[in-house]
Parts: C-alpha cells; structure tokens; sequence
C-alpha cells in the first residue's frame, strides 16, 4: 500500500517522501481514504502509530484541494485541539512538514506564555489553528478567535483531556464551532466518560478504528 493508493495528492506525496514515509502505516490506511470524503472519525490509537499523520494528511489535502475564495486574511478552517503545549507544538510541525508544499499556514497556542506573539499570529490570519484548551478559551472570550469558517475539528487525546480536568472547557468550546463540520476524535483509551464525551463531538455515523 502507498499514499498514491490511498488518493493522497502529489503535492502531499511529495512531501511524505522527502521526509522518508513511503507506506501509510495501519492507522493511516484505514482511516485516510473516509477521512478524504469528510466522514467523522472515533480513532482509538496510541501515540506512535503516526495517527497524528492519519488526521494532518487529509485536512491538509481537503483544504488544498477546495480552497476558499480568499478575501483579506485567511480565516480558521481547522481546529485541533490537544492537551500539552508540546503536543501541540509536535503537531503544528507536523502539519508544516506535511503541508510545506500546499501553501496552507498554521499556528500554535498555548498558555503559560504571553499571549501577544500569538494574537498577532492571529490577526495576520490561519488556515490550521492547533491549540491548548485553556487559552484557546481565553483567547475566544477576548473576541481573537472567528471560528465561522471551521470546516474540520480534531480532538487530539481525549482521554488524557479529561483526566488533566479539561472536560469543562472542551464542553464550552464544542458549543462554539459551527454545527457542520468534519469532526474527528483521538483516544488512547475508551473509558466510558470518554466515550460519553465522543457523543457529544461526533455525528451520529462516525467512521471507527482501533489501532
Ligand atoms: P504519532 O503516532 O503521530 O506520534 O507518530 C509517530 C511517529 O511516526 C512520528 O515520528 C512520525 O514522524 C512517524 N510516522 C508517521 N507516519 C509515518 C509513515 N507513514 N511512515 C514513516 N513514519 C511515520
């Protein structure tokens, strides 16, 4: 199986090979290709499956391939969401060392720091926004954030969400986005709580993998 297969566009598959991946592993093959037609996703995968590929690459290419009619800045067309600042920072890299051939831009948010640098990344306008709950929030409430344009949203590592106490905050935010949406939901584990809280994110057919 190769990237070509799974209908990853050459842009994309450039950038994969540059960086030496030349097969999608078992998360990416099975979950890319619904992802590609905007299916919703339950993925129940750890961390070293390259699951972080298996939603970057399709976002990426669904973005690519339908782009919006730019007037003035770009506005937020997808939302990841994850618990740590470093995750948070693994994936925008991610996101730039897989897109770096798609022209589409992404910045990273998170709190502990002042938040200046990033609300001036803002303002100069995001395709990807990947963000911490807590300053995602706060930056929301103070009016930086416009998520109307949101067509994708990912909730990166659910479980470990809810046990750093974020079920708050992800309740309040998933009020927020724009009900039609591509959502797509990431836990190491399924304890019901978290399987409760997928309900709430997901439609009412998400495609499911377990990796
Ligand atoms: P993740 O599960 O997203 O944390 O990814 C784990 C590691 O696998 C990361 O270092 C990725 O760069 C790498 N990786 C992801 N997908 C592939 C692939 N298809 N081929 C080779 N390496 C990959």
């Amino acid at each position: 199986m190769t990237f070509n297969d799974l209908g990853i566009c050459d842009s994309i598959q450039k950038a994969l090979l540059e960086e030496g991946y030349n097969n999608p592993t078992p998360i990416q093959e099975q979950s890319i290709p619904t992802l590609l037609e905007g299916t919703d996703l339950l993925a129940s995968a750890q961390t070293g499956t390259g699951k972080t590929a298996a939603f970057a690459i399709p976002i990426l290419q669904q973005l690519y391939l339908n782009p919006p009619q730019r007037k003035g800045p770009r506005k937020i067309k997808a939302l990841v969401i994850t618990p740590t600042r470093e995750l948070a920072i693994q994936i925008a890299e991610s996101f730039d060392t897989y897109g770096k051939y798609t022209g589409l831009n992404n910045t990273v948010i998170f709190g502990g720091v002042k938040q200046e640098a990033q609300v001036n990344a803002l303002r100069r306008g995001v395709d990807i926004l990947i963000a911490t709950p807590g300053r995602l929030l706060d930056l929301m409430d103070q009016g930086y954030i416009n998520l109307k344009n949101l067509a994708h949203f990912v909730l990166d590592e659910a479980d470990r969400m809810l046990d750093m106490g974020f079920v708050h905050d992800i309740r309040k935010l998933i009020d927020r986005l724009p009900r039609e949406r591509q959502s797509l939901f990431f836990s190491a584990t399924m304890p019901p709580s978290v399987v409760e809280l997928s309900g709430k994110i997901l439609g009412s057919h998400p495609d499911k993998v377990e990796i």
